[in-house]
């Protein structure tokens, strides 16, 4: 575990949220340790990319300043929709992630976790996303060649794999299951791609399918957001399926 642990802040907020309304944010992990490297990732290159779960502070601890934050700002009367596992990382390579849920339920507030769906296969990752009021997959390509152009995955992982593990989870969880695909431009925002992309999610039957492009700079100069004209595309695109879609930006 880091030296800094006692030093180190695990919430940050709460913050206004399109998709979870006031959000406190819980940092799980150390700064940028990732199963992915996506091109448009705004930590920059990852400090280490890993698959294989540990536990990196420990959970009573994190659970403390969680619930003493949540007591003060009830204090000052401000209200909390959600608690939200979104750290500078992947918030599941935390194998504490499962105890730190249940230490949060005595709140009584909702519980998030924003992961890039990459370690579902995993089945103690399953079982403990299971025990949060929602999750919410990145799905930006389901095809390997663009798959690993966008979110550059660990060497290890495979994308089928991920893509049926993904398909597993929505048939058993019982909270709220949304999507996030993020437009690159040039990368993933072909008709083809969007064609793939939608399809696939369709058959999640995800509550909400948001779209979004980096709002902002990624670390990597030549990464672009979709044109407006393109995400209206893919608007189109994934609402032709039927699927239930916002965008997550403000166009
Ligand atoms: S999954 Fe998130 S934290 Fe990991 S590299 Fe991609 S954008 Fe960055």
């Amino acid at each position: 575990m880091p030296d800094h642990e006692d030093y180190f802040m695990k919430t940050f907020g709460p913050f206004p949220s399109r998709r979870l309304g006031s959000s406190l944010g819980i940092n799980n992990m150390p700064s940028k340790i990732c199963s992915y490297a996506c091109i448009y990732c705004q930590l920059g290159i990852a400090v280490s990319m890993e698959i294989k779960r540990s536990r990196k502070y420990h959970p009573e601890q994190l659970a403390d300043e969680v619930l003493g934050n949540v007591n003060n700002l009830h204090k000052r009367n401000e209200n909390i929709d959600y608690l939200t596992f979104i750290p500078d990382g992947e918030p599941t390579l935390d194998s504490g992630l499962g105890q730190e849920i249940n230490l949060l339920l005595v709140s009584g507030i909702k519980i998030a976790v924003i992961t890039n769906g990459s370690l579902l296969w995993q089945k103690d990752v399953r079982k403990d996303l299971e025990r949060a009021d929602l999750v919410s997959l990145k799905i930006d390509a389901v095809d390997n060649g663009t798959w690993k152009k966008v979110n550059r995955p660990h060497k290890s992982l495979t994308l089928e794999q991920i893509l049926r593990a993904m398909f597993e989870f929505s048939t058993t969880f019982k909270g709220k299951l949304i999507t996030e695909t993020m437009l690159i431009d040039g990368v993933n925002d072909g008709v083809e791609s969007l064609e793939a992309v939608s399809s696939f999610i369709h058959q999640l039957h995800p509550d909400i399918a948001y779209l979004t492009v980096p709002t902002r700079p990624p670390a990597r100069k030549n990464v672009h957001a979709s044109t407006e004209d393109t995400l209206n595309n893919a608007f189109q695109t994934f609402v032709s399926k039927g699927i239930n879609t916002e965008y997550l930006i403000g166009f």
